[in-house]
């Protein structure tokens, strides 16, 4: 296992469409112990989620999970380590919420844009096998972040008020408790 380099905003390979693996490939040494670098790079910056072009890998694999005390997201309801394999994201019914959102390829910048609050996701994953489950709220916005990245999209794309952005610091100072109370009632309402 081992600590990849994560990709910063600029870096043409997180504009880059991801490619789907094969079920063989999946299960090839290679892209097992690429699961496993994925899942330490994650966590070792203490992200809610990493995608593979975030370190350099242009296919469709990203790793989502949040514990119960994230530093860079207290307020996540947590998600248990998941990986996903050639996801497909579809809307269920058109609620949208409002997320403060940051990313590890994005350093020291949040900024707030609309999620959808309820969505199916179908994937594979590490062994290969489907999945076709639905999130919603918080935990929602999550994952399609995350799926984002494998269509070469970033959360700065979704920011409609280019005056929501914040560095990490300020968000803290003049940002953060209003979110919060905001957000809360989001996790209430889905709960997750
Ligand atoms: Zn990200």
């Amino acid at each position: 296992m081992a600590i990849r380099k994560i990709a910063t905003l600029g870096d043409p390979v997180l504009r880059v469409p991801a490619r789907d693996l094969t079920v063989d490939e999946l299960k090839s040494p290679k892209w097992q112990s690429f699961i496993d670098d994925l899942i330490e790079t994650m966590q070792d910056a203490d992200g809610a989620g990493l995608a593979a072009p975030q370190v350099f890998e242009s296919v469709r694999i990203a790793v989502i999970e949040v514990k119960g005390n994230n530093p860079r997201y207290p307020y996540k309801p947590p998600i248990a380590l998941t990986v996903i394999v050639n996801p497909k994201i579809t809307a269920v019914g058109n609620e949208t919420f409002d997320n403060y959102e940051g990313c590890l390829s994005v350093p020291d910048m949040r900024g707030l844009l609309k999620r959808h609050a309820h969505i199916r996701v179908q994937y594979l994953d590490r062994e290969g096998r489907a999945h076709d489950v639905e999130k919603k709220g918080v935990t929602a916005g999550t994952f399609q972040h995350e799926c984002d990245h494998l269509d070469g999209k970033i959360f700065v794309d979704h920011v409609t008020d280019p005056s929501t952005f914040s560095t990490w610091k300020n968000w803290e100072r003049h940002h953060r408790a209003r979110f919060v109370e905001q957000i809360t009632k989001v996790v209430a309402q889905y709960g997750e």
